[in-house]
């Protein structure tokens, strides 16, 4: 017979207790695990900070380069390379004045040394910071898509948002002044009546049928708010050409996906200051138009339609969330139809500045079926996709009919 230290029991008797492990090695046994713990955790969190802080950098450095490698490398420079000379100048340097090697806490000092470069850029330059994570966040994905790359870039345009707290221009800020406004104001030229155009109200009897107060719209409607899927598609992406500096890498506004023929809305009330329903004289914008509003001082553009509204023409006017023409596939070379909108800032009659729509896209109404003034659109051209006639909105007054009703081409 064997005892637990692989003695011969004198006896010959088998000690009932002796697959208990004495205290000692038990102590020893828990003491391994929590230091095996401690070992795992520590370089989890040294990844972890490496990894958040290389994505941070290579998002900032996306916005200057379009290469695969810098980026990369501007990521592994900071998160890496930066807090190992950080440590190897502390060392040295500490070495010199004692005498002797000080520890500076090896993995530790890398997380250390990424949180508080974080925090900088945090707390420093939130507001590029996150212009960068929402914008280029997910730039190392590409296109992909899939239910992982779909929740991280919730969650990075959510820190980005956060950080970035929507700071526009101040120029645009003036030029968009209600654009922030979740509930459009009434414009103070019209009558303190009991306003009988509030959504989900009807009109009151013996009340005159006043025309909506001026609002911003999404370009597209519902019933889920379209946003750019991923950074190929937002602004300041790379795209080919000489663009204007404020477009960063080249892309000087977003794009939108929805099914060929979805109706595009204008985002505010104004005027057509540009058309073009010949899609090779288009070029790479195809059939487009751009809408002049607040007296010039803003322009929106409609890239790539399909078809624009027949009644449109220079100097048109449309009021905001009215359909002025259909998401297409025109001067598109090689991605889905998609709606390319843009917002600029007109500062004089030779000086535009482009400005990231996205943001306030967030917030602006999403337009209801109201495609035109007047009825239902009219007789689809053989062989052309049309809208459907979607049901108006509850309580939504009819615009007085100032335009024929319109026909899509
Ligand atoms: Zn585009």
């Amino acid at each position: 017979m064997l005892d637990n230290l692989g003695r011969q029991d004198p006896t010959g008797q088998v000690d009932m207790g002796s697959t208990e492990p004495p205290p000692d090695t038990f102590i020893r046994r828990w003491i391994a695990r929590i230091f095996a713990t401690y070992v795992m955790l520590r370089w989890v969190i040294v990844a972890a900070t490496v990894l958040v802080a290389g994505i941070a950098f290579s998002s900032l450095a996306a916005g200057v380069t379009a290469s695969v490698g810098w980026r990369l490398a501007a990521g592994v420079a900071a998160g890496l390379v930066l807090p190992l000379l950080v440590r190897w100048r502390l060392r040295s340097m500490v070495t010199r004045r004692l005498g002797r090697a000080p520890s500076l806490g090896g993995a530790w000092f890398f997380a250390g040394f990424n949180v508080v470069a974080l925090l900088t850029l945090c707390l420093g330059f939130g507001d590029v910071t996150g212009t960068a994570l929402r914008r280029r966040g997910d730039w190392f994905l590409g296109e992909t898509d899939g239910y992982l790359p779909r929740r991280y870039r919730r969650g990075m345009t959510a820190v980005g948002r956060y950080l970035e707290r929507f700071d526009l221009p101040p120029e645009a800020q003036a030029a968009l002044d209600d654009a922030a406004r979740p509930q459009p104001a009434l414009p103070p030229d019209l009558p303190s009546i009991k306003f009988p155009t509030v959504e989900g109200l009807p009109p009151l009897p013996g009340h005159p049928v006043l025309p909506r107060p001026a609002a911003w719209y999404h370009p597209l409607r519902g019933p889920h708010r379209k946003m750019p899927p991923n950074s190929a598609c937002r602004f300041g992406a790379r795209r080919p050409g000489n663009r204007p500096p404020e477009c960063e890498l080249g892309h000087c506004g977003i794009d939108l996906f929805l099914p060929l023929g979805a109706p595009v809305h204008a985002v505010y009330s104004g005027t057509v200051v540009k058309l073009q329903r010949n899609a090779q004289v288009g070029g790479i914008a195809g059939r487009f138009v751009w809408l002049q509003h607040k007296k010039g001082k803003v322009i929106s553009s409609y890239v790539h339609l399909d078809q624009i509204r027949a009644d449109l023409k220079i100097g048109s006017k449309v009021e905001g969330g009215e359909a002025i023409g259909t998401l297409g596939l025109t001067g598109i070379k090689r991605s889905l139809p998609h709606l390319h909108f843009g917002l600029a800032i007109q500062h004089s009659p030779g000086r535009r500045r482009w400005v990231d729509p996205e943001p306030l896209l967030w917030f602006w109404h999403l337009p209801t079926a109201r495609p035109a003034p007047g009825p239902a659109p009219g007789p689809a051209v053989a062989g052309v996709s049309t809208p459907p006639a979607l049901p108006p909105a509850p309580g939504l007054a009819p615009a007085p009919p100032v335009a024929p009703p319109p026909v899509w081409h």
